[in-house]
């Protein structure tokens, strides 16, 4: 396997900001959980003075929390805060977790983004926050989408750490962006620094337009109704995804799937001269399921193959995760040949609670944990991959709004659940999926239960030697648990003491 290196890594870094930038300048930081803090840090690190805010009463106070008393410039606004607190600040930096909606603040940003032509005030999200300070040598590739984000991330990240190449991973996966940032800002050359950036972003870290967040690779992996809570409307959906190719120029790469009228209308009205790619067409990635091939055109019109075959991933949907993360990675353009790349695909593994195989129960049952599966669209993927397993597959929790209110989406499953042993549906919707599933055509065995446990207790009971039971619920955890990774650990636990 040969190693990559960058050929400017003797260079000095070109920091963009230095550590005093904002002296003498008053940051306005909204939202207090992991991005907003990392902002707050590195607002501090860049010499301004912080005013933290979230609405959420019981949180530790910047000031008293231990990471950040060596900062005297630091006054935290916990509950109310008066708008004309953040109209005082310089910049207002607004973390992903934060709706516009919330303290009124599509007002306030309006207001404040009038002000930034006559006074220079800024209104930015955490994510342009940290991109203003990346050195422009650091190549930043950027993966959104409905599904999938976290796994191709995780896999672009992975080749690279295979490649002996410097790459942070993080944005909406793990580590904030702002964190990367100053890193940077502390590295003095480019041996210290990252080579790239691999950056999840959500549709929520671009609800701010970006000024400073400019990717070389830029993917969209797909689009199906999500989030609409928050965006409303599909097309705001698209949009939001379609930001991140606004400052893209040629030869910068655009990713996207082939045929979704959202993204093509969105696409056209925010690209500006980059180059594009397809998901399922030429130029771009065609994935052969049978042969596990992957053939990678670029729109230069270079072509390489991408041996799949020792992919330790469940589901052919992470056969075009991995080609689509292996595209990314060659589209960055450090050098890399199609023998390196293909070298790692063996090496890749997922993330937790994604197609993970829990374990084969004394019964010869085995259990996979997808509880990540939080859309009709995810369970699909994940079901789609198993046609030579049958399962038990539970589907429940709190099912997600879609705009049209006519369907809950689920009657889009019952052609791949024909095929398998039956199915349990559980929790808050479960009764709703359960009629929906039936009044549509499913002929397999559906019963409904209360919540998790019920439904395992269930599914073991319809499992027979060689089957798997599968939690891939397509709806969201909050009625009965923290997040997904709480469902998935919880569905985990009963499963191994069968
Ligand atoms: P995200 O970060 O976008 O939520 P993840 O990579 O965490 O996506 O995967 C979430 C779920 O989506 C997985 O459990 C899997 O079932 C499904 N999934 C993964 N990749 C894809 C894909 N390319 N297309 C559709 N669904 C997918």
């Amino acid at each position: 396997m040969g190693s990559v290196n960058l050929q400017s890594q003797t260079l000095l870094l070109q920091v963009r900001c230095s550590n005093e930038d904002l002296k003498g300048q008053r940051v306005a930081v909204i939202g207090l959980g992991t991005s907003g803090r990392a902002a707050a840090k590195l607002a501090l690190a860049r010499g301004a003075s912080v005013l933290a805010v979230d609405k959420n009463e019981k949180l530790v106070p910047l000031e008293l929390d231990p990471q950040f008393t060596e900062h005297a410039d630091i006054q935290t606004i916990l509950g109310y805060c008066d708008n004309s607190h953040l109209a005082n600040a310089d910049s207002v930096v607004v973390s992903p977790g934060v709706s516009l909606q919330d303290y009124n603040l599509s007002t306030l940003l309006q207001s404040l983004h009038e002000l930034v032509e006559v006074q220079g005030r800024q209104v930015m999200s955490e994510l342009d926050f940290a991109a203003e300070v990346l050195p422009k040598e650091i190549k930043v590739l950027a993966v959104t989408g409905t599904n999938g984000k976290s796994t191709v991330t995780s896999f672009a990240g992975q080749m690279l750490h295979h490649l002996d190449i410097k790459a942070f991973v993080g944005g909406n996966l793990g580590k904030p962006l702002s964190e990367a940032a100053l890193s940077c800002l502390k590295a003095c050359s480019m041996q210290d620094a990252y080579q790239v950036a691999v950056v999840e972003v959500s549709s929520y870290m671009m609800e701010i337009p970006n000024s400073y967040f400019c990717p070389s690779v830029a993917v969209v992996l797909n689009l199906t109704p999500d989030h609409l809570e928050r965006h409303k409307t599909m097309q705001n959906y698209a949009a939001m995804k379609c930001r991140l190719f606004a400052h893209m120029k040629d030869p910068k790469l655009a990713v996207l799937p082939v045929g979704n009228p959202y993204l093509n209308e969105s696409f056209s009205n925010h690209a500006n001269g980059c180059n594009v790619a397809w998901i399922d067409d030429f130029p771009g990635i065609k994935v052969n399921v049978e042969t596990k091939v992957a053939t990678l055109s670029t729109p230069t019109g270079s072509t390489t193959h991408l041996l799949l075959g020792d992919l330790k991933a469940m589901g052919t949907h992470n056969y075009s995760n991995a080609a689509v993360a292996a595209f990314s990675v060659l589209g960055l353009n450090l050098g890399i040949d199609s023998d390196t790349i293909n070298s790692t695909v063996g090496k890749l593994h997922l993330l937790p609670h994604r197609m993970q195989v829990v374990c084969t129960d004394a019964h010869g049952v085995t259990w996979v944990d997808d509880s990540k599966a939080t859309n009709v669209e995810s369970t699909y993927a994940g079901l789609m991959g198993l046609n030579e397993h049958k399962s038990v597959v539970l589907l429940g929790g709190l099912a997600k709004v879609l705009n049209d209110q006519e369907t809950n989406g689920f009657e889009q499953l019952v052609g791949l659940l024909n095929r398998h042993r039956g199915v349990i549906t559980f929790g808050s919707s479960g009764a709703m999926i359960h009629k929906t599933l039936c009044d549509s055509g499913l002929r397999i065995p559906c019963v409904n239960t209360k919540n998790l446990e019920d439904a395992v207790n269930c599914a073991r009971t319809m499992a027979m030697r060689g089957d798997m039971i599968l939690l891939s619920p397509g709806c969201a955890s909050f009625d009965e648990f923290r997040n997904f990774e709480h469902r998935g650990k919880v569905f985990q636990h009963l499963a191994v003491s069968a």
